[in-house]
């Protein structure tokens, strides 16, 4: 091939392409929080663009873009696990040059992998390519499913030697069509490799040429189409259901011109119990669609239910009834049971996800030899990492709806993941560290089997802060001085850090990463809740410090966090009389946010906190939105944040554009496939979970493959490989139940 000019011409990290290759572990703020931030976050989790798999599906064409590498590397990538160690270059010859340090361990030790194209059921197609490398060895080939058990659809094993070789198979695709497999050379330890007992260590750094790399469909007569993503249903509902007393909406998305009305019928006896006329048609952009709405608030006669227009379009059933969010509750609280790591789960306790006390090892602290325990605490999400910063929000959560609404479960849940992080405290400095992780994400595995070497990362300011502030709540909620002497000394170490800012990944660490490189919000909200807590006036001027910059007062996420400083301000009555500037600036701000909130809802046909455009863990930010009209009602009481933050709840529970109930085993259409790695090792789809929702920003192979032309509000996959819009996190789960809470305690 044309002699390739550059030197290296890989663009993406290896955290990246790990990312890309194991999990989306790390998830996204809110939009409200800063641009840096974003910017930030969202450059992390892109890579390259991948090729769109939608077009070239012709006999002949090659699938893998760039497979005669004459424009260098590409779009192909690598991963490494177990020890494996790979650089990719294209060399003076024009072939991709593979170099490898150490193979690892395991077969994927060392992968190379290309994404972007699709395969189709009885496609017949045939691979080519040509290898040579340094020393003799095998090397497999795969066409894989790119998330889940990555099993193969086709593969085969080969033997490359010094001289330069011509391999080629013709392979039918058996199973169903998928649009986002994965081509990849897997060059570590591979199977044969170990079945002939060739010492991995043994193996010497070595090169592995390829070149000519092509797929291509030789015979498409009795290929399948690949599956248009499934058309959401034209009436959506709250799927769990609808307390007597609360306003009833459901949404009809287009529907014939003269389907005008429509009842509410008793799912058992068909008798009709209500009946109502449609709202005018308009359209909604984001979901580029025509909606009516159509309002039942006066059927408060406890029962089952369906809905059938006028035209006889169905609803599936859901109830009307005073206790009907009592499931729902218990199964998102329980949720974070589930999550608990370092502990046994029985399975009389949690069925399928029981499993023996995991990562109970002690963790090396990154760049040293000093070991120490740092075990307890919940499962992030989808991984099994464990972030402070994402830890903190999560338990914050919990506590305030018990400083609030009484559930003494949630502060018991709560101090699990309180006293792990108590560990994660430097005992001299004060500082907290960041989080604890293995160097790169697990395989589809339960926690026990995930024993790498746990790793715990620097300490960060942001992390410190937030341990301060959760801290010094968890003190004055829990009573106990353990909580508030560590939320004392993280200040101390704070006040005498200012402007070491941020947190990076490790070179050789590639776990979520949580970065958060603007500190200022998480000073504010430690302050205000060291304040409220002990009354020291230290606290108050350090408060003060903070109040000119909305920055430091907005969010409630795992990076911005200044909203819950407000929260904290404004319900400190030792502030009640303040005659200074600092709680009125507060207030206005908070309030603010409040009204924005339901100024955006009330336009929204779903009345849902959202305009046109969908983040990465979009439930989260309705959530979030639910808990702060929440707060403004105790604030400033106005019965339209209620109204409003219960449409934020019927929003999760399936009344939304896409019409899934976004809560995993509740309702009649939610989701099956969550990225999450107990539900993917048992193939049983764990209970009482939000995944992350809409996510129009397409950050995933997948669903880069099957959402590109879809409207914003719709750009969500039930699919486990797609982890921008199907993970599950505790800090999703933590805020709906503050709000399921506050309804609970109504
Ligand atoms: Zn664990």
């Amino acid at each position: 091939m044309r002699r390739y000019k550059k030197g290296l011409a890989l663009v993406m990290t290896t955290a990246m392409l790990l990312s890309l290759a194991a999990c989306g572990g790390k998830k996204e703020e809110p939009a409200a929080t800063t641009t840096e931030e974003v910017t930030e976050e969202t450059s992390e989790e892109k890579t390259e663009d991948v090729a769109d798999a939608s077009d070239e599906i012709q006999p002949g064409v090659n699938l893998i873009k760039g497979g005669d590498f004459s424009d260098g590397v590409g779009t192909f990538g690598t991963y490494t696990t177990n020890g494996g160690s790979v650089k990719l270059d294209v060399n003076d010859d024009g072939e991709l040059q593979i170099d490898i340090a150490n193979i690892g361990t395991v077969e994927h030790g060392v992968q190379v992998f290309y994404d972007g194209f699709a395969m189709q059921e009885g496609g017949v197609y045939q691979l080519d390519f040509d290898a040579h490398s340094t020393i003799d060895r095998d090397i497999a080939w795969r066409i894989q499913l790119n998330g889940g058990d990555y099993h193969a659809y086709a593969t085969e094993t080969v033997s490359l030697t010094g001289e330069p070789q011509h391999y080629s198979m013709e392979f039918t695709m058996e199973e169903g069509s998928d649009p986002a497999p994965r081509f990849c050379f897997n060059l570590g330890y591979v199977e044969s490799m170990q079945e002939a007992g060739v010492d991995a260590a043994s193996v010497e750094a070595h090169s592995i040429m390829i070149d000519n790399l092509s797929l291509v469909l030789n015979d498409g007569s009795n290929m399948q189409e690949v599956e248009a993503l499934a058309e959401a249903p034209k009436i959506k509902v709250n799927q769990v259901g609808y307390r007597k007393n609360d306003t009833k909406k459901a949404v009809f998305t287009n529907l014939a011109d003269d389907d005008t009305t429509f009842t509410v019928v008793d799912a058992a006896s068909g008798e009709t119990a209500f009946e109502g006329t449609l709202s005018e048609p308009s359209e909604y952009k984001a979901g580029q669609e025509m909606d009516s709405t159509g309002d039942f608030s006066e059927l408060n006669k406890e029962g089952t239910y369906k809905i059938v227009t006028g035209k006889g379009e169905e609803s599936g059933e859901f109830k009307i009834g005073d206790n009907v969010y009592e499931d729902t509750y218990k199964s998102i609280v329980k949720m974070m049971y589930l999550q608990r790591c370092g502990m046994e789960l029985t399975s009389d306790e949690a069925g399928d996800f029981a499993h023996p006390a995991c990562h109970t090892g002690e963790a090396t602290i990154y760049g040293t030899d000093k070991k120490i325990d740092v075990s307890g605490g919940w499962h992030d999400a989808g991984d099994y990492g464990r972030y402070v910063v994402a830890g903190a929000k999560a338990a914050a959560d919990l506590v305030l709806a018990y400083e609030k609404f009484g559930e003494k479960d949630l502060v018991d849940e709560a101090k699990y993941e309180l006293d792990w992080m108590l560990k994660m405290q430097d005992q001299t400095s004060g500082g907290v560290y960041h989080k604890v992780t293995c160097a790169s994400f697990p395989g589809e595995v339960m926690p026990q089997e995930e024993t790498e070497e746990l790793i715990v990362t620097p300490i960060s300011n942001a992390a410190t802060g937030d341990f301060a502030a959760v801290m010094a709540l968890a003190g004055r909620v829990c009573d106990d001085n353990k909580y508030l002497d560590a939320a004392k000394k993280a200040w101390d170490y704070l006040e005498q850090h200012k402007g070491d800012r941020g947190f990076k990944n490790p070179d050789e660490i590639s776990t979520g990463e949580y970065p958060d490189k603007y500190d200022r919000d998480e000073y504010f909200w430690a302050a205000s809740e060291l304040y409220k807590t002990t009354g020291d006036d230290k606290y108050k001027t350090a408060m003060a410090e903070y109040i000119d910059d909305e920055r430091n007062l907005e969010g409630m996420g795992w990076s911005s966090v200044g909203m819950y400083g407000c929260y904290a301000a404004l319900t400190n009555d030792k502030l009640l009389t303040d005659s200074s500037n600092l709680r009125k600036t507060i207030q206005d701000y908070f309030i603010g946010k409040a009204n924005e909130s339901v100024e955006t809802s009330e336009k929204n046909p779903y009345g849902v906190d959202f305009t046109n455009s969908f983040y990465w863990g979009s439930n989260m930010g309705v959530s979030n939105s639910g808990m702060v009209l929440l707060m403004a009602n105790e604030i400033a009481p106005d019965e339209k944040y209620v109204k409003c933050a219960k449409g934020q709840l019927d929003y999760l529970l399936g009344l939304n554009a896409t019409g899934y109930c976004f809560v995993t085993g509740q309702g009649y259409l939610s989701p099956q496939n969550p990225h999450h790695r107990p539900s993917q090792a048992t193939g049983k789809c764990m209970p009482g979970m939000l995944v992350g929702g809409p996510n129009s920003n397409l950050e995933d192979p997948y669903a880069k493959a099957v959402l590109a032309d879809v409207a914003p509000a719709k750009c969500y996959i039930d699919n486990v490989q797609s982890y921008s819009c199907n993970e599950i996190t505790i800090y999703w789960n933590s805020p709906l139940i503050y709000l399921m809470a506050a309804l609970q305690d109504e």
